[in-house]
Formats: structure tokens, C-alpha cells, sequence
């Protein structure tokens, strides 16, 4: 385990592109991708089997397409992850499954596309296994456990234990077997996923959880899936996981259910924020700056229509400036509350849970400059709303050198699509 260096307070580029430049010809507020990040991220974790992305953490096409290109496959936990899957190249059939359905539940919609395609569906509830049963006898399916406990970055990312509605209780497997025969489904692997930016204490617990689950189902288990929740660094103070200890935890596990059942088992990892959450960076401008009593405020043109991870979790983000013109000054910090445009007070970026405003000491900027909210690629474009009637912002990808923009920063007719006046006479 290592801790990791310092964050810069003051950046003139991302990935060797100038952020005043980037400013100017895509506007901001805007989030920037870099890929070289995700590809890192993809590389550490290649001595699993299967990498499975979450998607949830940040789902433009662009991203899954360069994910799929490196051997990536995916998780879908919704109808419209899947339709993005299909429409980013995946295919719906494949070994090993090139799309896994994750839920507690199947809406209509999610229910007709996974038969139609042939998807495969990790089951999150004993319901789930009647409903798939019904219209799809004889596939394959797996299961997602709850192992009886969990553990998140926060109480809402905390996805095991009785509070959870994540799973299906370990202590009904027996249970779920018997529904799964009952429709010739094959039980062929287990999944677990105890939340949301955990720690490796926490998730080496699972291995335990799962060999029992996976020894009471028996032979035909071919696959465990590990889950996601592995965290990143998001102060300098905190370490980077010991991957390497991880997967030897996983691959021993794997390794003595293979020998009890006599054939190999595949080992599935399924990272959301782990891939993504460093490539990102949601680039603001500096509109106000006022002072309120002691308060010092940045006012910057991004709030949390944008980036909700500090209102929702009290999330701390990493952030630098940029300043507009490249002259040379002296850096003197001050302490700063960075605040967005949105009426509504908890719009601050600088807040711990339970919505306490604390300060942040940044370098001093102006009016005009810029200020990045960084590691902000999982949990950030993809949990933004139009709260305000503000528009969806653009993203670009920052690939070998180039800035690509991969969508466009909504329009006034984007904002007010399918509204519609009636004729009230
Ligand atoms: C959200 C989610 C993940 C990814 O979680 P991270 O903490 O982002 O790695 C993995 N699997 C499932 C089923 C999820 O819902």
C-alpha cells in the first residue's frame, strides 16, 4: 500500500492540452476524460479473467466503446445500460458474457430486452429468478448475493448487510435453488458487491462469504464475480489498494473451489469508480468571487446539477486552478468556500456530510480563471439533472494528444424536448 503524492494546486493542462484553449472551444462547464487514465486503471487489473465495467459510474458511448476495445466487458443495471451496450459495439451473446444484467428487480422494459437479446441476468432478488424463469426456462442465470454485511464510503453506497436492498439474503440460496429448478434455470456463478468505495479489510471478507455460498450451491458454479468497490484516492492522505493481495485473496478462493468442484472457475472483477473516477475532471470558470463575514467565496459556473457526489455524500474533491492568461505569478493560498450558480444553499463543493460548509485552502485567483474539480470521472456527469433548467454540459475524452468531444453540451430545445402546452382554450 502507498500513499499518493500531492495533488497540484494549480494546473496549466490536462494531458498536455491547455486549459485555457480547452475553455474556449468547448465551454464551460465541461467534463474532460483523459483516456491514458482508464487504460492504466484497466491494466492493473488484468489478472482477473474478466474486468467488467459498472457503467453506472460514467456511461457515455465513447467511454464503453474505449473500454470494450481494451477487453473490457460490461455490467448493465438498467434497460437503457443495456441499449448503451448494444449501441457501443457489445454484442448479447458470448462467453464470457459480454453483458451481465444486474438488478433487484426487472421493470417491464428491462424484463423484454433481456429475453429478447438473450442477456445474461445476475438475479438480485428470489422474484427475479420466477420472472426470468417464466419467459426464458432453461438458461443459464447467476445470483447476487448478500453475504449478511457491507461497508461503503458512505451509509448510501453501502450496498450488504439487512439495511441493504441490494441481493439475495445468503440465507435464502437453498431457497433460490429450488425456484431456479423449478424452471430448469442453471445456477452457474455468484456474485457479490458489499458497496460502494470500501476498503480491502471490508472486501477481503467477502471471499470467505462467497466460497460457503458457493460450496452450498456446488458443481455448477463456473464463475464468481468479486463485485466492484474498489476505492481510489481521493485526498493525498489516503493509499492506493494492494491489488496484488486482492487478487491473490480472490485467486486462492477460486483455487480451492475449483479443486472441490474439479473444474476451473473463472474470476470476474466488476470496477465502476476504480476505472474512471481519476481520468475526470469537470473544468468551471470562476464567475463571483465575495466575501461573506469570514467567508470567502468562489463562485464558479458549475454546481451540484453537475457534480452531486459533495451534496449527496459530503465527497471531497480534489480542485485546482487555472488561470485564464498564462502569466507567471506567485502562488499565495487563501482559504476559500467554492460554491455553484444553483438558488438553493447546499450548492457548495466544499462540504462534508450532514452539509457543513468547511473551507479549502487554494491558491488565489481571480474572476475569469478557471477551477477544476478533479477525479470527478465516476459518480459525476452520469448523476447530473437539468435542476434549475440548466443544460446538460458537454464531455470530451482527451485521447493521445487530441480533445474530442463525445457530447454536446445541451441546447434551450434539448432543455424543453417533449414538453408540451395543451390546448386549454
Ligand atoms: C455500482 C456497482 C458496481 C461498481 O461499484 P464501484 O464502487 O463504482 O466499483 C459494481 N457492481 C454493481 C452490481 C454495481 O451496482
Amino acid at each position: 500500500m502507498s500513499t499518493v503524492d500531492a495533488f497540484p494546486l494549480i494546473r496549466s493542462d490536462l494531458a498536455g492540452l491547455s486549459i485555457p484553449e480547452l475553455a474556449k472551444q468547448f465551454g464551460t462547464p465541461a467534463y474532460f476524460y483523459d483516456s491514458a487514465s482508464i487504460l492504466e486503471r484497466i491494466a492493473d487489473l488484468r489478472a482477473f479473467d474478466t474486468i467488467r465495467y459498472a457503467q453506472k459510474a460514467a456511461s457515455n458511448l465513447a467511454i464503453l466503446d474505449l473500454v470494450r476495445r481494451e477487453g473490457v466487458l460490461v455490467d448493465a443495471v438498467s434497460a437503457g445500460e443495456i441499449q448503451r451496450a448494444l449501441a457501443a459495439g457489445y454484442t448479447a451473446e458470448g462467453h464470457p458474457h459480454p453483458i451481465v444484467y444486474t438488478a433487484d428487480i426487472f421493470d417491464h422494459e428491462a424484463l423484454d430486452l433481456v429475453v429478447e437479446h438473450g442477456i445474461h441476468v445476475n438475479c438480485g432478488s428470489p422474484t427475479m429468478i420466477d420472472q426470468l424463469g417464466e419467459r426464458a426456462p432453461g438458461r443459464d442465470i447467476t445470483l447476487r448475493i448478500n453475504p449478511g454485511f457491507g461497508h461503503g464510503h458512505s451509509q448510501k453506497t453501502n450496498t450488504g448487510g439487512e439495511h441493504s436492498k441490494h441481493g439475495i439474503w445468503h440465507e435464502q440460496l437453498a431457497d433460490c435453488l429450488l425456484r431456479a429448478d423449478r424452471h430448469g434455470l442453471q445456477v452457474t456463478g455468484l456474485h457479490m458487491h458489499i458497496g460502494s468505495g470500501t476498503d480491502l479489510e471490508h472486501l477481503s471478507q467477502v471471499c470467505g462469504a462467497m466460497e460457503r455460498c458457493a460450496m452450498e450451491v456446488g458443481r455448477t458454479i463456473k464463475t464468481v464475480s468479486a463485485g466492484g468497490g474498489l476505492p481510489i484516492p481521493y485526498t493525498a492522505d489516503q493509499s492506493t489498494v494492494d491489488l496484488a493481495a486482492y487478487y491473490r485473496l480472490w485467486h486462492e478462493s477460486r483455487q480451492r473451489l475449483a479443486a472441490e468442484f474439479g473444474h476451473p472457475i473463472e474470476l470476474e472483477i466488476e470496477p465502476g469508480r476504480y476505472l474512471v473516477a481519476e481520468s475526470g475532471y469537470l473544468l468551471t470558470e470562476i464567475r463571483a468571487i465575495k466575501k461573506m463575514k469570514d467567508h470567502l467565496f468562489y463562485l464558479v459556473d458549475a454546481g451540484f446539477n453537475n457534480l452531486a457526489r459533495p451534496i449527496l455524500y459530503g465527497s471531497y474533491h480534489p480542485m485546482s486552478i487555472a488561470y485564464a492568461e498564462d502569466i507567471p505569478r506567485q502562488m499565495n493560498m487563501q482559504e476559500v468556500v467554492v460554491g455553484g450558480p444553483l438558488c438553493e444553499s447546499g450548492d457548495i463543493f466544499t462540504q462534508e456530510e450532514g452539509g457543513f460548509v468547511c473551507k479549502r485552502e487554494l491558491p488565489v485567483a481571480a474572476v475569469g480563471d478557471f477551477l477544476l474539480l478533479e477525479r470527478a470521472g465516476a459518480y459525476g456527469y452520469v448523476m447530473s439533472s437539468n435542476y434549475n433548467s440548466k443544460p446538460m454540459v458537454a464531455e470530451i475524452l482527451l485521447h493521445q494528444g487530441k480533445a474530442h468531444l463525445i457530447r454536446e453540451r445541451q441546447s434551450f430545445e434539448d432543455l424543453v424536448r417533449g414538453e408540451l402546452i395543451p390546448d386549454l382554450g
